[in-house]
């Protein structure tokens, strides 16, 4: 499954609706902030802005040392929040340890939560209907999409229950109508579990963790994680030469699933500004 393809395919569509947006006078904005230095962060956060430029977002970067306080970076999202700008405001994780990431999350205001990490927006998640969909999991969706998976009636298998991945991501495959299994570090025999999956997400962190033996014949396997390695080079939790033997679908890492995470933050963003320009 290539998501630069798609990652593709879906910045044109994009492209289109944000230039609408401009002739308009409402070109959508998005704001990152980000404190520390934590290189992998500055990399994620400079693509984002990249991606905005090449779809025709305005974007803006906010940098606080990893020394800030969290209370100057709250005044800053604050002021964002009031700027007419910015239509999305998305706070790059993890933060350094001194800040309470929730607090910093909940000041971002709804309307501009292109991230869908605020508490109102997990809940609309929760409830089926999300304001803004998560960008990771959203995009996961979007590549079943695009390669005609059916998820209705079949069985999920989640690896991973983190807040910006394999929680959200168990509850879109559930709203979808799958039988969803989320496994974490505590489960017995997850091979056990993983070997049902019609549909295997993996989003643990732990590199090359899925073998072949972990995955039944025709499976779609969707591997989130991204792991730099010794060597440098990236790598997926699941062993993909491995697997893609055995799999019916397999994404690489990288080219998968990251591309498409930054295609739907466009997505967002976009989807906030067209609904900023029918308040007005
Ligand atoms: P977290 O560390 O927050 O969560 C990892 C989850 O995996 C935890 O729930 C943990 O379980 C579970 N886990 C760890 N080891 C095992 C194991 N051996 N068996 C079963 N479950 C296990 O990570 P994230 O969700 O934030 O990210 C996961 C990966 O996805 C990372 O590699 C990250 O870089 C990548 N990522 C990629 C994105 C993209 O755009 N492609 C976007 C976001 C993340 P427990 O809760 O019990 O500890």
């Amino acid at each position: 499954m290539d998501g630069n393809a798609l990652a593709r395919e879906l910045r044109a569509d994009w492209k289109i609706r944000a230039a609408r947006l401009t002739e308009k006078g409402m070109q959508p904005g998005l704001a990152v902030v980000i404190a520390g230095d934590n290189p992998a962060s500055r990399i994620y956060v400079r693509n984002k802005a990249k991606a905005c430029g090449d779809t025709g977002i305005y974007s803006e970067i906010h940098e606080f040392s990893e020394t800030a306080s969290q209370d100057e970076v709250m005044e800053r999202i604050q002021e964002l929040n009031r700027n007419s700008r910015i239509h999305g405001i998305l706070v790059q994780l993890p933060l350094p340890r001194h800040f309470e990431s929730d607090k910093v999350i909940a000041s971002v205001a709804v309307e501009k939560d292109v991230d869908g990490f605020h508490l109102y927006n997990v809940g609309s998640l929760v409830t089926g209907d999300a304001i803004f969909p998560p960008c990771t999991p959203h995009g996961v969706i979007k590549i079943l999409e695009k390669y005609s998976v059916p998820i209705e009636g079949r069985q999920a298998v989640v690896v991973g229950r983190s807040n910006i991945v394999g929680k959200p991501m168990a509850l879109m495959l559930l709203q979808r109508g799958a039988t969803v299994t989320i496994c974490t570090s505590k489960t017995r025999d997850l091979a056990e579990h993983t070997r049902r999956a019609d549909i295997l997400v993996v989003a643990t962190g732990k590199p090359h963790m899925i073998t072949a033996s972990m995955v039944k014949g025709g499976a779609t396997v969707i591997d989130v994680g991204i792991n730099r390695m010794p060597d440098g080079k990236l790598a997926g939790d699941v062993e993909f030469e491995s697997v893609r033997e055995k799999a019916g679908y397999i994404t690489p890492v990288p080219g998968g699933v990251g591309p498409v995470t930054i295609a739907m933050l466009l997505y967002n963003t976009i989807e906030a500004a067209e609904r900023a320009y029918a308040r007005v």
